[in-house]
């Protein structure tokens, strides 16, 4: 597997092949027949379609890899379709390298097209040269892409796991996740996150892994945390349902191209003092 390298600061790329990640909201405009990659193009833009915030995302081996937006009333010739980047992530054969080349190029173009004017002083912002940022002259205020980290734990006792589902979420049951408050490290959110949700308190917590979730611009720091005291008190505004479940007698779960499911086969496997993720659909042990 080749891997995607980022061109950072932003440069020329070096490739001989030039692909295009192109969004249009959420949605990566793919080939029908292509379904899961980037679109082919040219340094100036993709075929069959104009783009624009165009930059250098990077390179993969012997392709220079470049994002782009399109408007969300843009409308697509023949032969090209939208694919939202969450069922992309989901899709069998896609690459971890895609992914990461897809989320990065999504949470760019959004930051190029939603931060105009300074939030301080309203002045329009103006790029900064060899950075993703953008700078305000009038009040010297800048501003980078967001990135918003969030825990996600999955509480185990023995052979027991405590998980939660919520509306709309169907049969399907899953960890305990939040966002990072300010001024908070990972380990406290862990403990407030599974307080807050379900009322109990856990011990041995141990960060596994990671995985960037551009929905907006998050990541999602995976830890395991070993269930200390307390009983199950849910949070009913939160969540639907919060209960153990046995090894032998699990119910749905998410699938292992999401975090989630990559904890919980750490879990599965009884590998909670030594499973590791890395990458996005890699465990090491
Ligand atoms: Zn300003």
């Amino acid at each position: 597997m080749v891997p995607f390298i980022r061109a950072y600061p932003p440069n020329r790329p070096t490739g001989s092949v030039h692909v295009w990640y192109v969004f249009r909201g959420e949605d990566m405009v793919v080939e029908v027949n292509h379904g899961t990659q980037p679109l082919a193009g040219t340094p100036h833009g993709p075929n069959a379609i104009t783009t624009s915030e165009q930059f250098v995302l990077g390179t993969q081996g012997n392709l220079s890899v470049y994002a782009a937006v399109v408007p969300a009333d843009c409308e697509l010739s023949e032969g090209l379709q939208t694919v939202h980047l969450r069922t992309l992530m989901n899709q069998q054969g896609v690459t971890p390298d895609v992914i990461m080349a897809a989320s990065y190029a999504k949470q760019l173009v959004e930051f190029r097209t939603l931060t105009r004017f300074c939030t301080r002083c309203g002045a329009p912002y103006r790029s900064i040269p060899n950075n993703w940022g953008y700078r305000c002259d009038p009040c010297a205020f800048e501003i980078f892409p967001p990135v918003s980290p969030a825990i996600i734990v999955l509480i185990y006792s023995g052979d027991r796991v405590l998980l939660t589902t919520k509306v709309g979420w169907g049969d399907r049951y899953s960890l305990v996740a939040g966002f990072t408050e300010p001024g908070e490290n990972f380990e406290s959110c862990v403990a407030r996150e599974v307080r807050e949700e379900v009322g109990v308190e856990v011990q041995n917590i141990r960060y596994v892994g990671s995985q960037c979730w551009p929905f907006p611009h998050q990541v999602m720091v995976g830890f395991l945390a070993e269930y200390k005291s307390g009983e199950i008190v849910m949070d009913a505004e939160e969540l639907a349902d919060a209960r153990w479940f046995e090894r032998d007698a699990m119910p749905l779960t998410p699938p292992p191209t999401a975090i989630s499911g990559q904890i919980l086969d750490i879990w599965l496997k009884r590998q909670t003092e030594t499973g590791m993720i890395i990458g996005f659909d890699r465990v090491l042990t």
